[in-house]
């Protein structure tokens, strides 16, 4: 039977079923080694899904069971690009699948944008998710209005956050550091843009519904955010999830206020122009969309644009600079035209950062049928996981795999149980080596 090598760049929900997808194969002897630069698994579903949406988390265990499939390892804290190369991937290995995500953050491109205070919500989530490289000044948290730009689910799992109380953050596995942040910051008022009418808000009913469920806050929401021709025309015409979404929103509308100590508002139609302050935030210009004369100011001091995630070019493969993704045909990179051999695609680097976990499922078994279709001409790479690992031991590289992963992990429900809580994510590398017995060179 012939056998297979694949890597996989990334260890998030992509890679995972793509890992997943290889190892069930049977007309092929397929070896797997999923490549993760953090020494976690799991990717968003660890540091993007929100810490209080548990139940969409618990898909961890599913994705755990692939790492532990025979023939796929986890090799995490090893950076690809430096601790091995592109380059060298693709010599050790007899197909290469990049899914790594999108790391970066996309831009609003206007005045102010690198003004303190002004954060992109993914360094937000990402601290408050305890992602290791995560930098976020807790002082900005003194401001009493918190803006978030854009109205995804992103911008809704942010507003949600900053109104939690510390002890529904304490059901959660956030790390003792933000719960103390979070339970003394001032933020009283958090306001969400959307620079489209209501009708194209992008975030799901379900998740604005939830927000309305949240006990430490009002959702505001006034009648004439709604009462625009263009809604009104939507209510008629559109499809059942924005109906839905537009009876959720009028519903919250018509409720009385509870008089709660928070409140979240939204606001519709409504473009960032500029971010007025001299080192630090103060306010945010917004001109009416439909009326760009229209300008209105809001003042203040943490503003998070949660406009969408963007990819990462990779060094020595093809990137698309203005759609953020690298080029494919049927999940093939290209490079111009030409398909390069060996070299696959999938998830957000693929498609753009759109979708949810189970998006992926389909788009991992695009790439592995392309991978399945071309195996009887893909080279044969002729190296081996002992190849692998010499290169990575003889560079220094401490590689954190599956049984270091399990001893991460059970330091962290050790240390939950301390707090009375299921697990306390550890939130710092080197916290992280350490219990995973990597003796740090
Ligand atoms: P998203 O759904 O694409 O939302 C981005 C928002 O930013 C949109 O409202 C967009 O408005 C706005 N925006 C983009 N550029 C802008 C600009 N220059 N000025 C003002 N606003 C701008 O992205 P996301 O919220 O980052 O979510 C990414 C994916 O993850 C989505 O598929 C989402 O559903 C998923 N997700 C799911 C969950 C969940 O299921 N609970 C949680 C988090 C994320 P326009 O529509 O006008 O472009």
């Amino acid at each position: 039977m012939r056998k297979l090598r694949v890597a996989i760049v990334g260890s998030g929900p992509s890679g995972a079923f793509c890992a997943e997808a290889l190892a069930e194969e049977a007309e092929y002897d397929i070896s797997i080694d999923v490549f993760e630069k953090l020494p976690t698994p799991f990717g968003l579903v660890r540091y993007g899904v929100a810490p209080d949406h548990q139940k969409i988390k618990s898909i961890v265990a599913s994705l755990a069971e692939i790492f532990e499939m025979p023939g796929v390892r986890f090799l995490g804290n090893v950076t690809v690009g430096s601790d091995i190369t592109m380059d060298e991937l693709r010599e050790h290995y007899d197909a290469v699948i990049l899914a790594a995500g999108a790391p970066l953050d996309r831009r609003l491109g206007i005045l102010g944008e690198d003004l303190r205070g002004v954060v992109a919500a993914r360094n937000f989530v990402s601290w408050y998710s305890g992602h290791p490289d995560a930098a976020f000044d807790t002082s900005l948290l003194d401001a009493e209005r918190a803006v978030v730009v854009g109205v995804g689910n992103v911008a809704l799992d942010v507003a949600r956050m900053l109104v939690r109380t510390p002890d529904e953050l304490r059901r959660t596995d956030v790390p003792e550091h933000v719960i103390e942040a979070l339970a003394e910051h001032a933020v009283r008022e958090v306001h969400v843009i959307g620079r489209r009418g209501a009708e194209h808000a992008k975030f799901t009913n379900k998740e604005f519904l939830e927000l309305t469920e949240v006990a430490s806050a009002d959702v505001v929401v006034s009648p004439s955010e709604l009462a625009t021709p263009e809604v009104e025309s939507a209510r008629a015409s559109a499809g059942p999830a924005t109906s839905r979404l537009l009876a959720a929103l009028q519903a919250a509308a018509d409720r009385p206020l509870h008089g709660r100590s928070r409140s979240i508002h939204f606001h519709f139609d409504r473009t960032p122009v500029e971010f007025i302050g001299d080192t630090a935030v103060r306010a945010i210009q917004l001109a009416q969309t439909s009326a760009p004369e229209t300008l209105s100011t809001l003042e203040a001091g943490l503003v998070l644009p949660a406009v969408g995630y963007r990819s990462a070019a990779l060094e020595g493969v093809p990137f698309n600079e203005s759609t953020g993704t690298i080029p494919h045909r049927d999940s093939r990179v290209v490079e111009g035209d030409e398909p390069v051999p060996g070299l696959y695609v999938v998830g957000w680097i693929k498609r753009g950062p759109s979708g949810v976990i189970g998006t992926n499922r389909l788009c991992a078994s695009e790439t592995t049928g392309a991978i399945l279709e071309d195996a009887p001409l893909l080279r044969d790479a002729g190296s081996s996981p002992e190849a692998v690992d010499e290169l990575l031991d003889a560079r220094g590289v401490e590689v954190v795999d599956w049984s270091r992963w399990l001893a991460i992990e059970a330091a962290e429900t050790t240390r939950g149980a301390a707090a009375g809580r299921d697990r306390v994510k550890l939130h710092d590398r080197l916290g992280m080596l350490a219990a995973a017995g990597v003796s740090v060179r």
